[in-house]
This record gives C-alpha cells, structure tokens and sequence, in this order.
C-alpha cells in the first residue's frame, strides 16, 4: 500500500493506557464474580423469603454465600448479616450498641484513624450523651496498646478499632485490643473491611464480637456488604420492617449482589497467595520513587502493613498537582486529602500519625491489586520521572489575591466551577462563572471556548488542579487554576464576594 494511504494513521491518538492503582477505593468485578452474578439475575428472580420453588431456589443462593462469607472469616453462617454496604454495618453496630447500654455505661473508645463511617458516626452518638475517647496511634498509625489500657474503665462498653487502615495499610494487634477489652467487660467491633482478601482473618480465635466488611474492597460488588456478630453478643435491628436477616435487617435482599460476595469470599484464599508478589512490586516502586525523589517519606509501615498499600508524602508537592499529571497520564491513585470531589479537609488518619496539614497535602496514596502487572509498575515510574524531571504538560496557577475585578470581568477569561452542586450552595460562585461539575465535565468540553484564558476554580483548589489538566491534555492552551479555590477567595476577598458572588453565573448543560 501506497505510503499517502497511510496518511490517516497519524492522526490517531496512542492507545490510552490505563493504570488502575486504587485498590483501596474500589476493585473491579472479577470474571469469577460476574459470572456468578449473571447466573443469578437470569435464573433466581424468586423471593428469598418466599415458601415457593424459585423463592427456595433463592434461599438457598442466598445461603450459600452466607456460608462463604463466614468461611473466609472463621465464623458460623448464624454470625453473618448481609447489609447494604459497610458503613450500614458499622453504623448498625454502634448506634444499636449505644442505645443498648446507655445510660448504664456510656464510653466507647476508639482511634483517630477509623474510617469515616466510624468517626462522622461517633461525632453524632457523642452529641446524644456518649462518652467517645480516641486512643493515641503512633508514628504509623498502631493503636498504643499501653494508653488503651489506661483508659478503659467499667463505663466502657465498646471499643472500635479498625483491623487494616484504607489510607496507610497499618494492621492494628486485635487480638491484642480484644484480650484488653474483655478483661474490663467491653465488646470489640473491629472495620475489616480493608483486611479481607489481604490477610488472612480470624473472628473467633481473635475474640471480637462484632466485624464490618464490603465486597468491592476484594473483587465484588459495590453496594453489599457484611456484618459478623458473634453468637450471644447484643445487637438490635438498625433497618425496621421485614423478617429478612432474622429479623436484624429489613429490607428484600440484593440476592445478586450478595451472591457475588459470596463468590468474591470463596477466592478470598486465593487472593491471599498473591500477597507477596503485590510486596515485591510495592517494594520495587518505593525503591524507584526514593530514586527520582530522594527527600521522600513513607507513610506506610515498611514491613508488617497491607502488602498492597503505600502512603507517600512527596514534600513541598501539590498531591492534587500530582494526582492530575497521573490522571492525565492514565494513572489512578488517590489521595487522603485535598482532591476529593467532596471533601476539601486533609485527612484525618494523617494527621493523627502526626503529619502537618501541609505534609498531608502532599500526600498520596497508590494501592495495587492482585492483577497490578510489573509493566504498570515501571510505567508509573517513568511518569513520575517524567514529571519531576520537568518532562510534563503545565497548568499555570492563580493566587486568591491576583483574583481582583480587573481579572474577573476581563472579557478573556472565562471561569469555570467544576464544584458539585452540593459544595456550590456552601459558597456562591465566582461572579461570570460557568458551573459544570467535574462529572459532567467531559460533556461540556464543547461549550468551553478554547481562545480564552479558562479559570477554573473549585471549593479548595484541588479538584480544579485535576480539572485544569485535563482541559490542558485537551487542547486548552491558557488554564489557571485558582490556589485555594473558591473559599480562598472569599477568605482573601471578602469584600468582592459580598459585591459579586453568585452574579450573572452560567450552567453548563451537558451534551447528550
Ligand atoms: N471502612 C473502611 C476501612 C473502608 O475503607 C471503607 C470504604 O472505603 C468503608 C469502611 C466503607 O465501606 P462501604 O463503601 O461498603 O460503605
């Protein structure tokens, strides 16, 4: 063939490639899993709770994955409740466990680190009269044992600590904590949900009583998730209604679901002969990024964490001016603070092991997966090099002072809020602005004019960080992001916001 006919070639893209390095956010649906699922949403349509064959035919998936689930636990199936995900399990435990004893006992002790489902959920028990005490963590995040016995009392009924943490994988001594809560008569609720599938658990030889997990963290579905209650151990229905669950959560079960987790649970074996390939290749990549960036820190235990899981701090970097060169790269990790869609605040759990605001801003996390191959690995050091070697596309930034009127009501700038409808009824938008939340982002590409200097601004200046990028690798010549966002804006130009703000804004409608 004629070399002209080959023209057309040049003008394909490389074929993105795509990392997936969140394991601790999410998995994808294994082959195993889906297959088991469709089978189920084609053949079991019947009622579990329902006397006729295709109910029973039902009841008895819905069994069978009872079964696995305590399997991978070391429990009894009479132990496990399916419930919708495992913030409804450790909300269930808490809330149910509160109104059991209070006001006869009143203290729960947890730690700074659990994941928000336990921590936005204490904050409210507090408020209705429990006592929440937080055992300090050390360095990398492990409950000081020594300080958990010297503030557990008679008045403590629970104590909540978490067996892996999703942001620095520290696995915390239950059976330690379990053996100090039984002596003074107070129950264990441990978060599993980071742990199953990575290293191997144990509920009955550990003494706990209660255990919370989630199928999407090991290859299942999202929205199922577990409770393990030991035999004997106090606990009220949170979901009112049905006899489903033995009349400790109503509701139709998700049988599809439920089913999955069953089958995600039945590799949970197998997942756990993949451990220290992920060590090997998590050592492999710290080694490389202590390489390209010498002054970096780790978070993460070195040696006795989650071996897929790494916290870094890359000092005096943006970790959402890091997350945004990965992203548009092709590279997924994630980070505890600053770049969430929702959530501005640095993490908590860093701040706990004693990071600065700034040093949690400039923290990330990467979590690999049974399936992470070398290849991605090697990949992802180069894109690091890439960057730090100067070698990437750059997004200039704009500091709240510069944001004065003359900059503002330019006829060449057009600002774009890429916050969520939620945080944009928090804090007006910039006068002029153009609301397109970063979901919908992609579907407005063609409203955006590509001649002017674009601003984009979201609530802290993380998430425009990533949006500012992915208009750059889109053919936008003149991006700023707005340092501090928003809320930065109005803290620095108070008096603007009163005149201006929510003025003659424009909502970006996507394209269908
Ligand atoms: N606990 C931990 C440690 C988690 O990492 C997560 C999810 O990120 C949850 C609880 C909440 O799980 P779910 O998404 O099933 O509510």
């Amino acid at each position: 063939m004629e070399i002209q006919h080959l023209e057309f070639l040049k003008h394909l893209r490389p074929f993105p490639r795509h990392v997936y390095l969140d394991h601790n956010a999410t998995t994808p649906v294994s082959r195993r899993v889906r297959r088991k699922m469709n089978r189920v949403l084609k053949h079991c349509h019947g009622n579990p709770s329902a006397l006729y064959g295709s109910g029973r035919k039902s009841a008895a998936v819905l069994e069978e994955a009872r079964q696995q689930v305590a399997d991978a636990i070391h429990a009894e199936p009479g132990e496990i409740y399916f419930t919708g995900c495992a913030t409804e399990s450790n909300n269930a435990v808490l809330q149910s466990l509160s109104r059991h004893f209070y006001p006869g006992k009143k203290k729960i002790i947890s730690s700074p680190i659990e994941h928000p489902s336990v921590l936005r959920t204490l904050e409210f028990l507090q408020a209705q009269g429990i006592v929440v005490e937080y055992c300090p963590v050390d360095r990398h995040g492990r409950v000081r044992l020594d300080e958990l016995e010297r503030m557990i009392d008679g008045d403590t009924f629970l104590v909540c600590c978490m067996l892996a943490n999703n942001e620095t994988g520290t696995i915390q001594d239950i059976p330690a904590v379990a053996t100090i809560a039984r002596r003074h008569a107070a129950l264990v609720l441990s978060d599993c949900v980071q742990a199953l599938g990575k290293i191997p658990i144990d509920v009955r030889a550990w003494g706990i009583d209660y255990a919370s997990f989630s199928a999407h963290k090991l290859y299942g579905p999202k929205g199922v998730g577990a409770l393990y209650v030991r035999q004997g151990s106090p606990f009220a229905p949170f979901m009112h209604g049905g006899h489903q669950e033995g009349g400790m959560r109503a509701g139709t079960e998700s049988l599809h679901n439920i089913a999955g987790f069953g089958a995600a649970c039945r590799d949970a074996a197998k997942l756990l002969a993949h451990a220290e390939p992920i060590r090997a290749l998590k050592r492999q990549l710290t080694q490389g990024l202590k390489e390209i960036k010498p002054d970096l820190v780790v978070n993460s235990p070195e040696t006795d964490g989650l071996p897929n899981t790494l916290s870094l701090t890359f000092p005096n970097v943006n970790n959402a001016e890091l997350l945004a060169v990965l992203d548009q790269r092709g590279i997924a990790v994630s980070a505890g603070s600053a770049c969430s869609a929702h959530d501005d605040r640095p993490s908590s759990t860093l701040k706990a092991i004693g990071l600065s605001d700034q040093a949690a801003r400039a923290t990330i996390r990467i979590s690999l997966g049974c399936d992470t191959p070398a290849r991605d690995i090697r990949y992802t050091l180069k894109v690091f090099r890439d960057h730090f070697a100067g070698r990437t596309l750059l997004v200039s930034m704009i500091e709240p002072e510069q944001l004065n009127e003359a900059v503002l009501f330019n006829e060449n700038t057009y600002v774009l809020d890429v916050r969520s409808q939620s945080l944009r009824k928090k804090c007006k938008s910039l006068p002029n602005a153009h609301e397109a939340s970063f979901a919908a982002l992609e579907k407005c590409l063609r409203q955006i004019p590509k001649e002017k200097h674009i601003l984009v601004a979201c609530q802290g200046g993380g998430l425009s960080y990533i949006a500012s990028y992915y208009l750059r690798s889109k053919g936008f010549e003149l991006v700023s992001n707005l340092r501090g966002g928003v809320s930065g804006w109005k803290k620095r130009h108070g008096d603007l916001y009163q005149k201006y703000a929510g003025q003659n804004v424009t909502v970006l409608r996507p394209a269908k």
